[in-house]
């Protein structure tokens, strides 16, 4: 049986499988990118055409109450919440994933007065390597790095915060979120989660790991369109003592009292800084809306099938790359990740076949599997694609070598 024909038993048996249509995907492609820019939901397009026209262009300023902008951002806090196993008062959507891990990063080491060590690993996400490094320039933090498996033995009383982000961005590596905060807990630190690569593609359970705090990306598998909103995530139990150092007016407990004094709203809200911006909500919600509709439980399910029929695939055709994502599916994200010296170029040879997927230096390439729209019919023409140019060789070709500045 070919890849091609077991895809389509597959496709024919999938539950989610209608939901592809859901989605606008170019003609022909293959988008195995859905972990770093998720796909427009078709209705996105006239949802925000909508919010433009109708809340922006006739509502005007009367919008801000009459269609409930004020409250956007708590109330998709709200529905974000049930896909990381959070309240729906411990979650806000606002500012971008980097602002929101400055701000938490910061509340956490003012609730452990006497420790200022902030403990990662080394290869976590750079814009989370960065913020740590940002305070540790204002005098406020220490970076200590440790790796993944040391972790547990970094964790002192000299330790004010524990940051991790749950599924590597690179490899697709999930951390035992439990084991390591309650570790973070016994030695009186904090943790905090950053969930990008997770939420909407894993099943997470904040509450059930008494996590503190996290962070998470609009833009990924929450499909809210480029730049779109992060989210916060709070526990209500630090609520009453939260002190984040970005406290703008749209934090404040009655922002239209004009007060000379800040004084933080009582709940998540006081996550917000300033105005939040209606337009990118709004394409976030929408997409929000659509993978709680499709539920976690049901796309993680269709993640690991993915990637087990993608590995078995690659297996039919012979392809033997280096693995640096866990083999084990319950290891790892909704993502796999090849190591191969001309990684680059083998990624632009895929691109130009229409197989969209990403490089991330100096030797990874990075495919994702956004369970919410990809087939199984799409995982066979990946792989047979994958073979063909390394068989082919094409991927030495000029045009495909050519090292442009890569974001
Ligand atoms: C994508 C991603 C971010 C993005 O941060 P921005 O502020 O939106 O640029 C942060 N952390 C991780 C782990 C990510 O994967």
């Amino acid at each position: 049986m070919t890849p091609e024909s077991r895809a389509a038993e597959f496709d024919a048996a999938d539950p989610l499988s209608g939901y592809r249509e859901r989605f606008t995907l170019p003609q022909g492609a293959v988008y195995l990118d859905g972990n770093s820019l998720g796909a427009l939901p078709r209705a996105t397009l006239e949802g925000v055409c909508g919010v433009l026209e109708r809340q922006w262009g006739e509502g005007l300023i009367r919008s801000w109450n009459d269609a409930g902008w004020f409250e956007a951002p708590a109330r998709i806090g709200a529905k974000i919440a049930p896909l990381i196993g959070a309240g729906p008062h411990e979650v806000i959507a606002c500012d971008s994933t980097s602002v929101n891990l400055f701000k938490l990063i910061a509340a956490a080491l003012a609730m452990r007065p006497g420790r200022k060590v902030v403990l990662s690993e080394p290869g976590n996400f750079p814009t989370d390597l960065y913020m740590i490094a940002g305070l540790e320039a204002q005098g406020l933090a220490t970076r200590r790095l440790a790796e993944r498996e040391r972790l547990a033995e970094a964790l002192d009383e000299d330790v004010a915060l524990l940051l991790l982000t749950h599924v590597h961005y690179k490899t697709g590596a999930m951390h035992d979120m439990a084991a390591l905060t309650r570790a973070a807990h016994a030695a009186g630190a904090l943790v905090l989660w950053d969930l990008s690569h997770s939420t909407g593609a894993v099943p997470i359970d904040l509450n059930g790991v008494e996590a503190d705090f996290a962070v998470g990306c609009g833009y990924k598998y929450l499909c809210g369109g480029p730049g779109a909103p992060a989210f916060a995530f709070v526990a209500e139990r630090h609520h009453a003592h939260l002190q984040q150092p970005l406290t703008g007016w749209f934090g404040h407990a009655a922002p239209f009292a004009f007060s000379d004094d800040y004084a933080g709203a009582p709940g998540i809200e006081r996550m917000q800084c300033g105005t939040p911006p209606i337009l990118g909500l709004a394409a976030l919600e929408i997409g929000v809306d659509l993978i709680a509709e499709i539920g976690v439980a049901r796309l993680y399910e269709k993640s690991q099938a993915l990637s087990q029929f993608f590995l078995a695939c690659l297996g039919h055709h012979g392809v033997a790359l280096e693995l640096v994502s866990p083999a084990r599916s319950d290891a790892r994200g909704s993502q796999l990740s090849f190591r191969h010296p001309e990684a680059y170029g083998i990624c632009q040879a895929l691109i130009a076949r229409g197989v969209i997927g990403d490089f991330r230096a100096p030797d990874i390439l990075r495919l994702g599997f956004a369970p919410a729209y990809l087939t199984f019919a799409d995982m066979a023409a990946a792989a047979r694609h994958l073979a063909e140019v390394l068989a082919s060789g094409e991927w030495q070709r000029p045009e495909f070598n050519r090292r442009a500045a890569v974001t």
